[in-house]
């Protein structure tokens, strides 16, 4: 039992992971639109567990994500080196695009909210170039005052879209889903980082090769330099993970 246990989902520094590959996320995913109450999908890598080391209200708020899923070869890594047994690396812009998928067969709709002004447009332009068929019910940068926060949500409650993608960058995408999630009308909410500026073509996802190899992050760092520092947290990440005897505390 305790074995089978350890297979369903792991722990990185506290940090929850279901153990799925891409398509076992998607079958998660497909189970959530059927439920009525709203289900969470979050996506760290290694700098968002850096973050949740750091502020452990925030690990409290990833481990009660409905679906936890590694986006980041660190944390395929980490387990590998620990003998963790994690199946694979699921990128969170890779599940997007299967539920992409899947709101154009099934005429879904969904609700871009955060990134620059006019970011969300364009990714939905894009987005429906591509999958005509589903539905871009609302759209919200994520450079609003404060004030507006009840608006957005009213917004989003009166388009009542099946999915919400939350752009806002880890930890202010997932602690808004999270202090919101009662108060949603949906079926699920999924943080989603700099997906939306790879579909308003802001930022261009790294060429396969880099993707294959586990080197995506080096691409971001070439193409957006002033990331460096951000990536800094990657080596702390593979330090930690190599200092640590056991990782999953
Ligand atoms: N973002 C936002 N509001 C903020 C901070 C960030 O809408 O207050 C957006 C930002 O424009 C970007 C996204 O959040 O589109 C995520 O950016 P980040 O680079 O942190 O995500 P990653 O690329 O690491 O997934």
């Amino acid at each position: 039992m305790a074995l089978e246990k350890s297979m369903q989902n792991i722990k990185i520094f506290g940090v929850r992971f279901d153990n799925v590959d891409k398509d076992e996320a998607y079958k998660r995913f497909i189970g959530f639109m059927e439920e009525s109450r709203l289900k969470t999908i979050y996506t760290p890598n290694p700098e968002i567990v850096m973050k949740a080391i750091e502020n452990p209200a925030f690990k409290v708020i990833l481990n009660e994500g409905d679906l936890v899923i590694p986006d980041g070869i660190g944390v395929v890594l980490a387990s590998k080196i620990h003998h963790l047994g994690l199946r694979e690396r699921v990128p969170g812009i890779e599940l997007m695009e299967l539920m992409l998928e899947y709101c154009n067969r099934a005429g879904k709709s969904i609700y871009l909210f955060g990134g620059k002004p006019n970011v969300a447009e364009s990714a939905a332009k894009h987005i429906l170039e591509k999958y005509p068929n589903l539905k871009v019910v609302g759209m919200q940068d994520g450079y609003y005052d404060k004030t507006k926060e009840l608006k957005i949500l009213d917004d989003i409650n009166e388009k009542k879209p099946d999915i919400l993608f939350v752009a806002l960058g880890a930890p202010k995408q997932e602690t808004w889903i999270h202090g919101h999630k009662k108060l949603i009308n949906g079926s699920v909410a999924m943080g989603v980082g700099g997906a939306l500026d790879v579909w308003a073509g802001t930022v261009k996802r790294a060429p396969v090769f880099f993707q294959k190899t586990g080197l995506e992050w080096f691409y971001r760092v070439i193409k957006q330099p002033t990331r460096v520092m951000r990536m800094l947290s990657l080596p702390k990440f593979m330090i930690k993970v190599l200092l640590t005897r056991h990782i999953e505390d």
